[in-house]
C-alpha cells in the first residue's frame, strides 16, 4: 500500500462524529487559555516569571516621521480644522463618507479621513478601544494611588493609533467626539480629550446607527460639550474596578505565597457576587436529596387523551384510592379559554443574547461581539442598550418599507404602534434594524434576521389562541384529572418570530365516561437547574450586579480563571473553595449588596446634572473603606486562607491527572498512559507515566484532545476526542494498530 505524507491527511486519518456526538461536543466550552490565566502550582518558593509589565510611552519616543496630509499654505497658519474622533477604524469610514466627499490617507498604517464641508476642513481619525489604562506603581496592598497611562501591553498596535492622533491633534482648531454613545465610549473619548488633544472639554456627536442619514443629522446638531455624566459615571466604574481588581489579586496572591506556593488568581469587584450565585446554586444541587413521588394517569373509553389527576401524590399510602380505577364512571367537561398574546418586546442588549442561546446556541458574549459587528457595518443601531422601545424619531416606518424586499414577513404588518416593554436607557433606543444590506457571514446572519424578524413582529397583530381544558371527575371519591390543550387560532406575530408556543391540539370530551385503564407512575422530584450562559446573564440584570456591556465578559472570566466550567455552568471545585474561604474570612468581597449600591451610585453620577466630581469622589471614598476592610481582613489570615487555596488547586490538579489517564501502557504493562501537553510544539501527545524507564509516546492530532467514555469498537482502546476552532470535532482512536485508522485512510 502505498504510504501518504502524513502532514498533509492527518484529518483523514480520523473517523468524523455523527451529528448526536457532534451536539454534545459542543458543549465542551473550547477555550483559548492565556498564559496568565493559566493556574499553575510549582514548587516552594519558585515564582512564576513576569513579563515586564508596562511599557510607559513617551512623548519623545514617537515616530517624527508622521506626516499629516496638509495643505503647504494652510498648514503654516496653525490650528485649521476639525478633527472629529471615533472609537473604532469603521465608525470614522461611515462619518467621513456621511458628512461628504471624504479622501482617504494612511499614516502608520492607521487610516482617517478628510473632507470639507459648508468650506470647513474636517478631520475623522479613529481610536482603537481604549488608549489608555489605569496603572500604579505602589507595591503591596491596599494601592489606591492610580492614574491614566498610555499603555499598550495588551494591544501594542493602540499605540499607532495614539501616535496619529496625536499629530493631528496638534493642528485641530476644534474636537468632536463620536466614540459610542455609552460610559465606555465617552471615557475613551474623554481621555483623548484631556491626555492627547490637551483640551478641557469637546463638542459630542450623539448617535444610534452609523447610518448616512444619522450621522448628517447628528453632526448638524452637535451636542455642545461631552456628556459628562457618562465620562464621570464610566471613569469611576474604571477606578473602582481597577482597585478592586488590583488588592484582591495581591492579597489571594500574597495570602498563596505566604502558603509557600505561588500561583495566579484573581476575583473582581463583579465576579465575585457572581461566583458567589454559581456556587450557591451548585451547594444546593449536591445537597439536593432526589424525592419520590407519584402521578396518575387515565385513558376514557373511546378517548385519546391521557389524563393526570390533578395533583402530585407525595405519600405512597395516598395511593390507595388510585388502585381500582378501572370501570369507574364520571362526568367529563371541556372548557375552552380563548387567548391574546401581545407580540415580545423590542430587544434590548439581555433578551438578544438570551434568545440567541435559546435559539441558537450562540454564547452571551459572542451574541454582543456579532451584533457590534453589524453596528459598525450601519445594518443595527447600538446595541449595549437597556432599552424596550422603538421611539417615532426613528421612523420605524420608513425602516420597514426598506426591509419589505428582503423579509416577506412584513406582510404580516398590522399595528401602527409597536409594542414596546418597560425598560428605557437614556442613550439608545431597542436594537432595531436600519434598513440597510449587506452579505453577511453565517453567524452574522443568524443574529441580524433575528433582530429584523423581532422588529418586524413589534409591528404584528397578537397571536390568538385557544386553551382547552378537559376535566373528569370520578363519580365516587370526587377524583378529579385534567388534560389541556392548545390550539392557535390566528398567528399574528407568529408567522414572523420564531415561535416560543407550541400548538397541542386534543380532542373535547363532554358527558358521563368510563376509565378504561390507569397507570401510576413513580417520579423522583428533580435538583435545581444549573445557569446556562443566558441564564446566569438575566439573573445578574436582575440582581443589579455589572452592566449590560460587561456581563458576558465576567462569566467568561469566570471559565478563564478556572471557576465555573461546562455549558450548563458549573461550580469547579477551586471555585467553590474560593467562595467558602471568602465567605469565612472575607465575606466583603462576595457581598452582593455591596456591589449593587455601588452600581446604584455609578447610575446615579451617569444622571446627574450637576455635582458630578463630588459624587464619584464619594463613590470612591466608600470604595476604599471597603477594600482597607478586606485588605485588613486578608493581612490578619493570610496563613489560613492561602493553605485552604492551595488545598483546592491541588485537588484539581489531582483531578485534571485522573481526567487525563487512559490505559494501562501496552509496552511495559506498570504505567498509564496519559495526555500531556507539549508547549514548545502546541500539541497533546500520549505518554506512558512511566518514564523515564518507558519511553512510550503516540502522537495525536493538532487541537484541545479530550477523553471520552467509549472504548474503540474494533480495538478496545479509550477512544479520544479533538477539538479545534472552526473545525468539526473529531473522535477517534489513538491506537495507530488499530484497522479503523486504515479503513479512514483507505476511505
Ligand atoms: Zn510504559
Ligand atoms: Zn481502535
Amino acid at each position: 500500500m502505498r504510504k501518504r505524507p502524513q502532514k498533509r491527511n492527518q484529518q483523514e486519518e480520523y473517523i468524523p462524529l455523527d451529528k448526536d456526538d457532534l451536539k454534545r461536543a459542543l458543549e465542551v466550552p473550547v477555550k483559548e487559555i492565556k498564559e496568565e490565566d493559566i493556574i499553575t502550582v510549582e514548587k516552594p518558593g519558585k515564582k512564576t516569571k513576569r513579563r515586564k509589565t508596562k511599557i510607559e510611552l513617551k512623548t519623545k519616543t514617537l515616530r517624527e516621521d508622521v506626516k499629516i496630509h496638509e495643505d503647504k499654505d494652510e498648514s503654516k497658519g496653525g490650528k485649521e480644522y476639525t478633527l472629529i474622533i471615533t472609537e473604532k477604524p469603521q465608525a470614522a469610514l461611515k462619518i467621513a463618507s456621511a458628512l461628504g466627499n471624504a479622501r482617504k490617507y494612511t499614516e502608520l498604517n492607521v487610516p482617517y479621513y478628510e473632507l470639507t464641508k459648508e468650506n470647513k476642513k474636517i478631520i475623522v481619525a479613529c481610536a482603537v478601544g481604549h488608549l489608555f489604562t489605569l496603572t500604579s506603581k505602589e507595591k503591596g496592598y491596599p494601592i489606591f494611588s492610580i492614574s491614566w497611562e498610555a499603555d499598550f501591553k495588551r494591544n501594542p498596535w493602540a499605540k499607532r493609533y495614539y501616535s496619529l492622533l496625536k499629530k493631528l491633534a496638534k493642528n485641530a482648531q476644534e474636537f468632536i467626539i463620536a466614540t459610542d454613545y455609552d460610559i465606555e465610549g465617552e471615557v475613551i473619548g474623554w481621555n483623548i480629550v484631556r491626555f492627547i488633544a490637551k483640551e478641557k472639554d469637546a463638542k459630542r456627536m450623539k448617535f444610534s446607527t452609523l447610518t448616512s442619514q444619522e450621522l448628517e443629522y447628528s453632526y448638524k446638531n452637535l451636542q455642545s460639550t461631552i456628556n459628562w455624566g457618562q465620562a464621570i459615571a464610566g471613569e469611576t466604574r474604571h477606578f473602582l474596578d481597577w482597585m478592586y481588581g488590583i488588592n484582591l489579586s495581591r492579597a489571594l496572591m500574597s495570602s498563596i505565597q505566604k502558603a509557600g506556593r505561588f500561583k495566579i488568581m484573581s476575583i473582581g469587584r463583579v465576579q465575585g457576587p457572581a461566583l458567589n450565585l454559581i456556587v450557591k446554586k451548585e451547594i444546593l444541587i449536591r445537597n439536593f436529596k432526589p424525592e419520590p413521588y407519584w402521578q396518575i394517569f387515565i385513558k376514557l373509553q373511546g378517548h385519546k387523551p391521557e389524563l393526570k389527576y390533578e395533583k402530585d401524590i407525595t405519600k405512597k399510602q395516598d395511593l390507595d384510592k388510585f388502585k381500582n380505577l378501572q370501570g369507574k364512571k364520571g362526568i367529563a367537561t371541556t372548557e375552552k379559554i380563548p387567548r391574546s398574546i401581545l407580540p415580545p418586546f423590542p430587544f434590548d442588549l439581555t433578551s438578544l443574547q438570551r434568545e440567541a442561546y435559546r435559539l441558537y446556541g450562540i454564547n452571551p458574549a459572542r451574541t454582543l461581539q456579532l451584533a457590534q459587528n453589524l453596528y459598525l457595518a450601519g445594518l443595527i443601531s447600538y446595541p449595549r442598550t437597556s432599552s424596550q422601545k422603538i421611539p417615532f424619531s426613528i421612523n420605524p416606518k420608513a425602516i420597514l418599507k426598506r426591509l419589505e424586499s428582503r423579509f416577506k414577513e412584513t406582510q404580516f404588518i398590522k399595528r401602527n404602534k409597536p409594542v414596546e416593554g418597560g425598560k428605557s436607557d437614556p442613550a439608545h433606543p431597542s436594537i432595531y434594524p436600519t434598513g440597510d444590506f449587506e452579505n453577511l457571514k453565517e453567524e452574522e446572519e443568524k443574529i441580524y434576521n433575528l433582530i429584523v424578524k423581532r422588529f418586524i413582529s413589534c409591528f404584528c397583530d397578537n397571536a390568538e389562541v385557544e386553551d382547552k381544558k378537559i376535566s373528569f371527575v370520578e363519580e365516587k371519591d370526587k377524583l378529579r384529572f385534567v388534560a389541556s390543550g392548545l390550539e392557535i387560532k390566528n398567528k399574528g406575530w407568529m408567522n414572523v418570530y420564531p415561535m416560543q408556543i407550541k400548538e397541542l391540539l386534543i380532542e373535547p370530551i363532554e358527558g358521563e365516561k368510563v376509565i378504561e385503564k390507569s397507570t401510576i407512575e413513580q417520579k423522583e422530584t428533580q435538583p435545581p437547574r444549573r445557569y446556562t450562559p443566558a441564564s446566569i446573564i438575566t439573573e445578574l440584570e436582575k440582581r443589579n450586579l455589572g452592566t449590560k456591556a460587561t456581563r458576558a465578559n465576567i462569566i467568561e472570566t469566570l471559565y478563564n480563571r478556572n471557576y465555573v466550567k461546562s455549558q450548563s455552568i458549573e461550580a469547579t471545585p477551586l471555585g467553590i473553595k474560593l467562595i467558602s474561604t471568602l465567605d469565612n474570612y472575607s465575606p466583603v468581597i462576595i457581598d452582593e449588596k455591596l456591589t449593587r449600591h455601588f452600581e446604584k451610585e455609578m447610575d446615579a453620577i451617569q444622571e446627574a446634572k450637576k455635582n458630578l466630581l463630588q459624587l464619584e469622589e464619594k463613590t470612591i471614598k466608600e470604595a476604599k473603606e471597603a477594600i482597607t476592610k478586606i485588605a485588613q481582613d486578608f493581612k490578619k489570615n493570610e496563613d489560613k486562607i492561602g493553605k485552604e487555596l492551595i488545598e483546592a488547586t491541588q485537588e484539581i490538579y489531582e483531578q485534571e491527572k485522573a481526567d487525563n489517564t487512559l490505559q494501562l501502557c501496552p509496552v511495559c504493562k506498570k504505567g498509564n498512559l496519559r495526555i500531556l501537553f507539549n508547549r514548545k510544539f502546541r500539541r497533546s501527545f500520549a505518554a506512558c507515566s512511566n518514564y523515564p524507564e518507558c519511553k512510550t509516546t503516540f502522537s495525536l492530532p493538532p487541537g484541545l484532545i479530550k477523553k471520552t467514555e467509549k472504548a474503540c469498537e474494533k480495538c478496545g482502546w479509550p477512544k479520544l476526542l479533538r477539538i479545534q476552532k472552526g473545525k468539526r470535532p473529531w473522535e477517534f482512536c489513538f491506537n495507530p494498530n488499530c484497522e479503523t485508522r486504515n479503513k479512514a485512510k483507505q476511505d
